[in-house]
């Protein structure tokens, strides 16, 4: 549904070139639920610009629906930024009208999206789905940042896009609320087969996800399924290119900065004795 066919992006600053892509390729399918983490300045909010058609690639194919979006017209794009995507952003003040109620926002997209053939109904099943229907007459005010965010989420939803973006929106949260958010992606994922992609710094907001891209300095370092927890007698399940390289050897691991590493159990270790 999404693919990246080695994209590059590459920001002008003064007379230097920041390269904020460095060859990016990926598929994701539809109605998956994918999680980007990597450092800050990795190049995670670039990947949700690019599809989100706020941005356009340097260099490289960025394909929507069978879609290659550089080919869009200014008008296309804006119809397509409209009504193929939702945007859920970090900041609160970014997703919610201060002055307009729940309800009143959430139809507030239908409206610019001419979606006349949409009810009130629709507006209270989606506050339903991120669980606030009792909260359809309260402005964004008058909630809590992890209520706020499940706003957003139906804000996203109002127009009915084919794929959900959000940028870190469970970073300003206690772990309660982000839980809550989480579970609000999650459900809009399952009940409209929604294709999600979050970007998040949360560890655990990325292992409720079915899959995690890893970057780093605009690239691609691992893309794997989430490790679950270890089993009883310490086992954890490995993905299968793992498996495969280094079946049979005796190893021992070691967690190192957010990496594990793995070497010849007789292998001496550098710098030491
Ligand atoms: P992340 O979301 O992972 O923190 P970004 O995608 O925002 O990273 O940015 C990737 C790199 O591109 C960073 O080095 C950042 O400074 C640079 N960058 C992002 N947006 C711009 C811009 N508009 N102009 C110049 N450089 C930018
Ligand atoms: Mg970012």
């Amino acid at each position: 549904m999404v693919a990246f066919r080695h994209v590059f992006k590459v920001y002008r600053v003064a007379d230097t070139g920041v390269v904020a892509l460095g060859g990016v390729d990926l598929e994701i399918d539809r109605g998956e639920f994918l999680a980007v983490v990597g450092p800050s300045g990795s190049g995670k909010s670039t990947i949700l610009n690019l599809i989100g058609g706020l941005d356009t690639a340097t260099a490289g194919e960025v394909e929507v629906d069978g879609v290659d979006l550089a080919r869009l017209s200014d008008e296309e794009l804006t119809r397509y930024r409209r009504d193929a995507v939702g945007f859920v952003w970090q900041g609160t003040a970014r997703n919610l009208v201060p002055y307009l109620t729940l309800r009143e926002n959430v139809r507030l997209p239908q409206a610019a999206g001419g979606q006349a053939t949409w009810t009130g109904k629709r507006t209270d099943e989606l506050l339903e789905t991120v669980g606030l229907a009792d909260r359809a007459r309260h402005r964004p005010s008058q909630l809590s940042g992890g209520e706020q965010q499940r706003a957003a989420i139906a804000v996203a939803l109002s127009n009915l896009p084919s794929v959900l973006l959000a940028d870190e929106p469970t970073a300003e949260l206690d772990s309660a609320s982000a839980e809550r958010v989480l579970a609000a992606f999650r459900d809009a994922n399952r009940e409209f087969r929604l294709t999600v992609v979050m970007v998040t710094h949360d560890l655990v907001a990325a292992g409720k996800a079915d899959r995690v891209l890893r970057l780093r300095d605009g690239r691609l370092i691992h893309e794997g399924r989430p490790i679950e927890r270890m089993d009883e007698e310490g086992r954890v399940r490995l993905p299968d290119q793992a498996v495969e390289a280094l079946w049979g050897a005796d190893l021992e691991a070691e967690v190192e900065g957010g990496e594990v590493r793995v070497r010849q159990r007789s292998e001496r270790r550098p710098g030491r004795g």
